[in-house]
């Protein structure tokens, strides 16, 4: 039997893939999604943060565009951010008109410098940086990384860019020539540089429409949380004491969790894990009479001294999330164990709400008459933090499960995964799948591709 943990998206992914044939999925929660589920209530539809399919695979678009019969929305994606009372649109590098004075005159010119500094060293083979403040630092100019992406990077990533590798970054931040810092000083330009252009959303049922089709016919488990795993005698047992024999074991679980459900871990695999970081996210659901419209599908927060971190309205995405009138604003707030909350989730809530009456989300007076109700959820895992430890710490996990059954892949300690590349070895007795379980920087197309490559790769093996 193929018995995947956790039916999110890459484990129902690798069980439709699969054709559901000879397996079982065990999921802890009551409903199915994971990470990207949706939840009806009250005549709002919620999704877990902003969810929206930017993915550039054919084979994914017209997965999820059949799963829906073709009823989603096609949207351009214009992003703004916040910074210090002044609205900026995204990248703030290529709108440095927006940006307060005398910032934008201390950012123009150190820009330039870095643009010119890049030209000159092309010509020679530069050193690689040697963490993301560097490399902000040469893309941006010291201003300009200091005061914007540098202090987004603590709030999101709850690190500082000093401690981050770079080998996540890819094509996510635009770094601008000489010619394109002389056009962001111009008043009024809008100009080009995120790396996501377009996106859709389902029309209904929120997100979470694009892929539930993949469980019709699966043989999921709800409530079946693993409590543990032994490796040597191939089985899984869950909470309720049932122990499952499995053939191969397919994970989907955070790899941290899965080491630990785990018998007789070395030492130096336990260790390696405590290296893992990853951002947990507390998620604020404000639900209010609509107030301000705003054009952008989601914001940044770059003010320190603000929890708020990315703000969207759920009707951005389809207007039939939210009843007519209403608003539900969310807010993601991180925290982890570098930067913990320090209050209680309901404190930080009360924060926000000031904080989106200052930004212009919702209204003191509708605050103040009681018509704004606030709801807070809490994820333990959010986002993968790159930081410098996190290859050699994979290394030495997926060593010790390669003695398990574990096949190693070339690329398994890379954040990203290159899906137009060979295809991935033949999978083994035990598979990582998905962002949590692989530990690298995936959303959902990566994931639902994963489940694909999972099958394909053990294709004749069953
Ligand atoms: C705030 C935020 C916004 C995002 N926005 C986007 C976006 O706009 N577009 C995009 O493409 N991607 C986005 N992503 C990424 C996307 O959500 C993830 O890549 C994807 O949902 C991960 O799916 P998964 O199956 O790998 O993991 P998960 O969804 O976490 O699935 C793992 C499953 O395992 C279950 N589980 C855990 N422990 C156990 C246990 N002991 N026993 C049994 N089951 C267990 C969990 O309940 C869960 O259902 C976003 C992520 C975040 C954090």
């Amino acid at each position: 039997m193929n018995l995947i943990l956790g039916a999110g998206l890459a484990g129902l992914s690798a069980s439709w893939h699969l054709h559901h044939h000879d397996c079982v999925i065990l999921e802890k929660s009551d409903v199915i999604g994971g990470h990207a589920r949706s939840i009806i209530a009250d005549g709002f539809t919620l999704d877990h943060g902003p969810h929206i399919s930017f993915t550039r695979h054919d084979y994914v678009r017209d997965l999820f565009a059949r799963n829906v019969d073709d009823a989603f929305h096609e949207m351009p994606i214009s992003v703004a951010n916040f910074y210090r009372g002044s609205v900026v649109e995204h990248p703030a590098q290529v709108h440095l008109w927006q940006l307060p004075q005398p910032l934008r005159a201390a950012c123009a010119d150190d820009m330039k410098a870095a643009a010119a500094a890049r030209l000159e060293s092309d010509l020679c083979t530069p050193r690689p940086p040697d963490n993301y403040l560097e490399w902000l630092r040469r893309s941006f100019g010291r201003a300009f990384a200091d005061a914007l992406p540098a202090a987004y990077t603590r709030k999101y990533w709850t690190v500082g860019p000093e401690e981050m590798s770079v080998d996540w970054l890819g094509p996510r931040m635009h770094t601008p020539s000489l010619a394109e810092v002389e056009a962001s000083l111009v008043p009024g330009s809008r100009n080009k540089g995120y790396y996501i252009t377009t996106g859709r959303y389902p029309q209904t049922g929120g997100f979470q429409h694009f892929f539930e089709r993949f469980a019709d016919g699966a043989h999921i488990r709800l409530n079946s949380a693993v409590a543990q795993i032994d490796l040597a005698k191939k089985t899984a047992t869950i909470v309720t004491g049932e122990t499952l024999p499995f053939r191969r074991l397919i994970s989907t679980l955070p790899l941290p969790d899965f080491v630990r459900l785990c018998s007789d871990v070395p030492t130096d695999v336990s260790a390696a894990v405590e290296q893992l970081d990853c951002t947990q996210l507390l998620l604020i659901d404000v639900f209010a009479p609509r107030f301000s419209h705003h054009d952008y599908r989601w914001f940044y927060v770059y003010d320190e001294d603000k929890a708020s971190t990315r703000i969207h309205c759920v009707e951005n995405m389809a207007p039939a999330n939210a009843p007519a009138g209403m608003s539900c604003v969310q807010v993601e707030v991180y925290s982890s164990r570098h930067r913990p909350l320090g209050e209680p989730p309901e404190s930080t809530a009360v924060r926000v709400a000031n904080e989106l009456v200052e930004l212009g989300f919702i209204s003191a007076a509708d605050l103040e008459k009681g018509l704004v109700r606030i709801a807070t959820r809490s994820c333990p895992f959010a986002n993968i933090v790159f930081t410098k430890p996190r290859r050699s710490a994979l290394d030495t996990i997926f060593r010790w499960l390669e003695d398990h059954g574990l096949s190693r892949e070339p690329d398994d300690l890379d954040a990203t995964t290159d899906w137009g590349a060979d295809p991935a070895s033949p999978v083994g007795s035990i598979v990582m799948a998905g962002r949590f379980a692989q530990w690298k920087y995936f959303w959902t197309d990566d994931c639902v591709l994963r489940g694909r490559q999972i099958a394909t790769t053990s294709a004749g093996r069953n």
